[in-house]
């Protein structure tokens, strides 16, 4: 019988060149991630992030884009991975869907100096539109998701957010598990280890698609109120 690398290793080499470059890659963001010293400060884990080459998102990139804000913010946002904007300049959540956040954050009386925003996956993944220059989202692979794992870990470890939010189901999947769905559980809190309190809702990148104004209205109506319910459990637990 073959040793278990062994066989991982046999089994890889079946599956098409670039699922066998992802998942192979696994190992190496792993080692990248828990290669770190243990208190290792999240800039230092950004830093070593910013040079990860362990799926191949990166190639298509221009830049890692990790998370930022309070290093010890009472609320971790999670959204799937960074989008057009946010690979050119660098940081997350400062699109348009960013500023939707912004917006229902400040609706729900949320400081932005209370949250710390990140993506389940740090490179942007894209193909380019038939026509003009448009970079198109593209969903990221559940290989891709796990092979970006450590990095998100490594952000909670450090940040240890007393209510972490997932932001969409590629999130909450990733997070909560392949069976949750969004759209029965939003706004509930969820028994979880990953932090004393975690809740699921919608992307605000959903809600500006919503096929008109007042079908946006309404969505961005439900994702405050998700928002206020964060802001509750976050009075409840605090103070
Ligand atoms: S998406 Fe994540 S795992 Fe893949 S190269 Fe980027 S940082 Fe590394």
């Amino acid at each position: 019988m073959l040793p278990r690398t062994a066989r991982r290793v046999d089994a890889t080499s079946r599956k098409d060149p670039q699922e066998r470059d992802t998942v192979s890659a696994e190992s190496v963001t792993t080692r990248a991630a828990q290669g770190l010293p243990r208190n290792a400060s999240l800039s230092e884990v950004s830093r070593a992030a910013s040079a990860c080459r362990a799926c191949d998102l990166w190639k298509a990139a221009t830049q890692t884009v990790f998370g930022e804000g309070a290093k010890k913010a009472v609320i971790m946002l999670v959204g799937e991975q960074p989008g057009d904007q946010e690979d050119r300049v660098g940081r997350p959540f400062v699109g348009p869907a960013g500023r939707l956040l912004d917006q229902a954050l400040a609706e729900a009386e949320i400081e932005r100096s209370e949250v710390y925003v990140t993506n389940v996956v740090k490179h942007f993944k894209w193909s380019p539109a038939e026509r003009g220059k448009r970079r198109i989202h593209k969903k990221p692979r559940y290989s891709e998701i796990q092979a970006c794992r450590p990095w998100l870990d490594a952000e909670l470890e450090r940040v240890k957010p007393e209510v972490l939010v997932c932001l969409g189901a590629s999130a909450a999947q990733a997070l909560l598990g392949k069976d949750f769905r969004v759209s029965r559980q939003r706004g509930q809190l969820i028994e979880s280890s990953l932090a004393p309190h975690v809740i699921a809702t919608v992307h605000p990148s959903s809600i500006l698609r919503a096929r008109d104004d007042q079908s946006r209205h309404e969505q961005l109506n439900s994702f405050v109120q998700d928002l206020k319910q964060v802001a509750r459990v976050v009075k409840r637990s605090v103070h």
